[in-house]
């Protein structure tokens, strides 16, 4: 559905590049919610904004490609880096970080809903007969409908992020990418935003694609995820086997230092920090923090390999898939 090839992408700033994403390759399936985690300014949110085709300057891509492909109503498409933007909404849409300020506020949603429907999926509508379709799905949503007539800012934050989602969802999109969608929003709404993606994918039976810093939302929504780490994609699985055998010793202590029911020990973070993305160090970036470094991992990229059959880590000390493992 969504794969990405040899992909690597920089910010061209006036003291030179900054590269953000390095030579990434994999795939995201149909049918599945699929999670992006990792430190803040790891690449998660510059990795969406390409799966979404959103490379405006300063960014660039300077090698690979996206592919999204797949079947909506009896037919075939595919779309590459460059073209995805011409199957916005209809295939694959986006719900960016803080999105509930990115309604207009003194606009009422149902002027907003009529202006982010393409005409051609209007169908030779009239007005109020889109905006009926509109007021169906709210209800399939459990959102009252009366929240048309409404301007965003009479509603509440969580309220916001809920007509986003739903304006994200409301031509079936194949995939729908979701950055942060629950920062900024208390426990409880947090709760009902997470129930509600996970309802309406079960619903579309698509691909839904969730980036968020919180581990914990990844534990509970995702059914396979990526751990990122200074611009790459260090751990790719199963998300229960990453949180129950994690392979790559920085998700091995990203998961130890999570809070775990019943377990009152004290909890200590990942000592340091990742590398600046402006000028990294050669080799394994993480070697400066991990435990098992060598001389090989300060000079040697290790590669992104299938370490056992649907597990992909990069760490010197994993042999492929077919090898046997130290
Ligand atoms: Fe640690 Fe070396 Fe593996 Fe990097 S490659 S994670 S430094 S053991």
């Amino acid at each position: 559905m969504l794969k990405v090839e040899n992909l690597s992408t920089s910010y061209k700033l006036i003291d030179g590049d900054v590269h953000v994403l390095n030579d990434l390759n994999f795939e995201i399936h149909d049918n599945e919610i699929f999670g992006i985690a990792g430190e803040s300014g790891c690449g998660k949110t510059t990795l969406l904004k390409t799966l979404y085709d959103i490379i405006e300057f300063p960014l660039e891509i300077d090698k690979g490609k996206v592919i999204l492909s797949g079947e909506k109503n009896g037919q075939s498409f595919s779309y590459e880096s460059g073209n995805i933007q011409k199957t916005w909404w209809n295939n694959i849409s986006y719900v960016p970080q803080a999105a509930q300020s990115v309604l207009n506020p003194i606009v009422r949603l149902k002027k907003q809903f009529l202006d982010s429907i393409p005409q051609e999926d209007r169908k030779n509508e009239t007005k109020e007969q889109t905006l009926a379709r509109v007021a169906k799905y709210l209800e399939e949503l459990n959102l009252s409908p009366d929240i048309l007539e409404s301007y965003p800012f009479q509603l509440s934050g969580g309220m916001r992020q809920r007509v986003i989602i739903a304006l994200a969802t409301f031509m079936s999109p194949n995939v729908v990418l979701a950055d942060e969608p629950t920062t900024a929003l208390d426990v409880v709404v947090q709760k009902g935003i997470l129930k509600m993606l996970m309802r309406l994918q079960k619903q579309l039976k698509n691909t839904m694609v969730i980036v968020s810093h919180d581990m914990g939302v990844h534990y509970q929504i995702t059914d396979r995820m990526a751990i990122m780490y200074s611009g790459s994609i260090i751990e790719l699985g199963p998300t229960d086997a990453i949180f129950n055998d994690p392979i790559h010793p920085y998700t091995k202590m990203l998961v130890d230092s999570l809070p775990r029911v019943g377990d009152k020990s004290q909890k200590v973070g990942i000592p340091g920090r990742p590398p600046a993305l402006k000028n990294p160090p050669p080799g394994c970036r993480f070697a400066a923090r991990c435990p098992h470094a060598t001389d090989r991992c300060r000079q040697e990229i290790p590669e992104f390999i299938e370490v056992k059959p649907g597990r992909f880590a990069a760490c010197h000390l994993l042999k492929k898939e077919g090898e046997k493992n130290g």
